[in-house]
């Protein structure tokens, strides 16, 4: 691991150098915005640092209710659940919503929170769809519903939970979530979680995140989010109807059986939110430097996949050239992170770029001047 020794922004300090910043998940550069420094710090006047206790047992600080109004509020969802990541997040929003003899229907590329997710909740009927596929989804409906018809050992009807990333992270494609509610509700009555961890703070208005993006409303029973990405500072919540929330404080082992968002994290985080539901300033600028990226890239010639977002791959195919071109780009002061095996398919290597609101035009350019330069050395382009 590098050692880093400055705050997240466009440039990050590396022993003695200063380097172009190309891969952090600072989508919008509040990690290390003032407003959320000044939050953190006054709150810690007031209240100290730690909870010093899980939320259930103690009671819970009001900055901690105050943040889930405000998410909630900004999610357009009836409540929300903010716990200390994303990964428990997705953990406690499975475990509770399902036990082992539900049913749980998966795209093949989500993230592995989701996997372990549904490992830990010990569910016994699993479905894979292929990526992004709704007409394989569709395929297994009939296979779904003969093992729905027979009723738990309750007595209970079974539930199916269908699973997306709503931005897969690797490929920076999104979720077809449209055709997904078109086909899982009406009938079928599927319940649909969507893990938005890429999507809030870059996709809908405001960065309300991808249900928004679509205009979905309303049709996506659970959503999971991150506060560690483009809310910049640490979290995770889930956000959905009275009735799923309650369920979660009363029965989520992630949230009953460990400590709470510690202050400075909470108040700089009600910050973000407020920041977001404002202005949608920092949401256009990443928009408008992914487009810059993505055209400088594109008409240098390398292949950047099939991302719709601002997660920007540079397809290489070969291990060891991904590798090598990360480090050379090091060499050359930027910080670009390879991506290979396991996190993505043999033979899909690859270098994965994330611009962010914090860079001006002019970082951009001299990172792409490099990037053009060092592909070219390797015979990338
Ligand atoms: C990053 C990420 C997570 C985990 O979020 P943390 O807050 O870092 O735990 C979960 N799901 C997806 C899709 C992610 O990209």
């Amino acid at each position: 691991m590098k050692i880093i020794s400055s705050q997240q922004g466009p440039y990050l300090t590396i022993g003695t150098k200063k380097y172009l910043n190309l891969c952090s998940n600072n989508y919008l550069g509040l990690a290390g915005d003032q407003r959320l420094k000044d939050a953190a710090i006054s709150a810690i006047g007031k209240y100290g640092v730690g909870t010093a206790s899980v939320r259930a047992l103690v009671g819970t600080n009001d900055l901690h209710v105050e943040l889930e109004r405000k998410l909630a509020a900004f999610k357009k969802t009836e409540e929300c659940l903010v716990l200390t990541s994303g990964y428990l997040a997705n953990l406690a929003a499975v475990q509770t919503f399902l036990d082992k003899e539900d049913i749980v229907v998966s795209d093949e590329l989500n993230h592995a929170s989701i996997i372990d997710a549904v490992k830990l909740a010990q569910v016994e009927n699993k479905f894979i769809y292929k990526h992004n596929d709704i007409h394989d989804l569709e395929n297994k409906f009939d296979d779904i519903c003969l093992i729905r018809n027979k009723p738990k050992s309750t007595g209970d009807k079974r539930k199916v939970l269908v699973v997306t990333d709503g931005v897969f992270s690797m490929d920076g494609d999104v979720a077809k979530l449209p055709e997904l509610v078109e086909v899982c509700k009406g009938a079928m009555e599927f319940s649909i979680m969507v893990d938005d961890a890429h999507g809030e703070g870059v996709l809908g208005s405001h960065g309300r995140g991808i249900v928004d993006h679509f205009e979905l409303h309303g049709q996506v029973d659970i959503e999971v989010g991150t506060l560690s990405k483009a809310f910049g500072v640490l979290g995770g919540f889930i956000c959905g109807s009275k009735e799923i929330i309650e369920n979660l404080k009363a029965r989520a082992r992630q949230f009953l059986f460990t400590n709470a968002l510690s202050i400075p994290d909470t108040a700089a985080l009600i910050a973000a939110v407020d920041i977001l539901q404002e202005s949608d300033e920092l949401v256009k600028k990443l928009w408008t430097n992914a487009d810059l990226l993505k055209k400088g890239l594109k008409e240098s010639g390398f292949d950047i996949g099939v991302s719709t977002t601002p997660i920007t791959p540079i397809m290489v195919g070969d291990e060891e050239l991904a590798v090598k071109f990360s480090e050379e780009l090091f060499e050359e002061g930027i910080l670009v992170s390879a991506i290979k095996f396991p996190m993505v398919a043999k033979g899909k290597a690859r270098l994965r770029l994330i611009p962010s609101a914090s860079h001006e035009i002019k970082d951009l350019e001299m990172g792409m001047e490099k990037i053009v330069k060092v592909g070219k050395s390797l015979k990338v382009i």
